[in-house]
């Protein structure tokens, strides 16, 4: 049985976005795949008064089951308005990767879809695009394309190397697919090791100039960034000093995120570090009570670390707390 996100109590993108782009700042995007992973998004958004993108990977539709994640994101929904919040929850499919898969996710209560045609050569990229965006506009659902690739491994999407966006090709591929927002490759990376550096060194920098050309051929066109967690050193160390090995992860320094954020930046997705951050705690646990056996002593923790990691992207680096309130006001006047 097919259901509307409008029913399940989801908005779409745009008037966040449009928000986001007026503001400078820029919505998160944190996936989940689990319900810890769900509870501290919604708690870590809640708490800061933060609009959200909830995003589900083919994997964690595969992980998860469909019809259990509706319910979830049903379930969110009311939490959020039982902790007395009004914030903008939109449900959206990361990386997907067919019209079919687009299709369903909108019959399953999705609010947005990302078609990912960018390993396609261009042509076909904007035929695939152009027909998810058909078949999801007039059930209001917004649609993310991209140009360009990322490398670096995120659950299916997987590439070597990367080649950067040409700013050339973004009118173009805007107007024809009529995306709503578009996903660009500027140097950020999938995965918790974005960059090969040498202990001490930094990794390069990210291509604003790109970023910018794109921005002066789109004014005002929202941009998302992917690959963009910070691989945030203080777990890094934590998950190694309690029996982990990611020696080497290294991620997008949160003072680039910043300013990407205050441009045409609108989301910015937030996998990796969330993924750390309950890795770290989990480890923490059982490294220090090696006989605790109850998953919601591990898993609690985890939960609680996940939050704290939200609340600081929301304040500190993305700029989207505080916004939650007056955006779903704005989408209330809209209807
Ligand atoms: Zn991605």
């Amino acid at each position: 049985m097919s259901v509307s996100y409008k029913d399940i109590g989801l908005v779409n993108t745009k008037v966040m976005f449009q928000k986001a782009v007026k503001g400078g700042f820029a919505v998160p995007a944190y996936n989940f795949n689990n319900l810890e992973q769900l509870q501290a998004i919604i708690r870590g958004c809640v708490e800061t008064d933060s609009p959200v993108i909830l995003q589900l990977s083919k994997g964690a539709r595969d992980y998860a089951n469909q019809t259990m994640l509706r319910y979830m994101a049903m379930g969110a929904v009311q939490m959020m308005r039982e902790m007395g919040s009004n914030i903008p929850i939109a449900l959206h499919l990361d990386h997907g990767d067919s019209y079919d898969l687009c299709v369903s996710c909108i019959e399953n209560g999705f609010s947005s879809v990302m078609i990912d045609g960018s390993s396609l050569p261009y042509a076909e990229n904007v035929a695939l695009t152009h027909k998810v965006v058909d078949y999801a506009h007039p059930c209001d659902v917004s649609v993310e394309g991209e140009l360009g690739v990322l490398a670096g491994i995120e659950d299916e999407v997987s590439h070597e190397r990367s080649h950067y966006t040409r700013p050339e090709e973004v009118e173009d591929f805007t107007k024809r697919t009529g995306v709503d927002s578009l996903a660009i490759s500027i140097g950020t990376s999938h995965g918790a090791f974005k960059f090969k550096v040498k202990p001490g060194e930094q990794p390069p920098p990210l291509r604003f100039d790109i970023l910018e050309e794109c921005e002066k051929r789109l004014p005002g066109f929202p941009i998302v960034l992917h690959g963009a967690s910070s691989v945030m050193p203080e777990y890094i160390e934590m998950i190694n000093r309690y029996g982990g090995h990611m020696e080497g992860a290294v991620g997008v320094s949160e003072d680039q995120l910043r300013r990407a954020a205050r441009s045409a930046v609108c989301k910015i997705n937030i996998d990796s570090d969330g993924r750390l951050a309950m890795t770290a705690a989990i480890r923490k646990v059982l490294g220090e009570k090696p006989g605790e056996f109850d998953p919601r002593k591990y898993l609690g923790p985890a939960r609680d670390e996940l939050v704290r990691l939200i609340k600081h992207k929301n304040e500190a680096v993305l700029g989207s707390a505080g916004h939650g309130r007056e955006i779903m006001e704005a989408i209330a006047a809209a209807r």
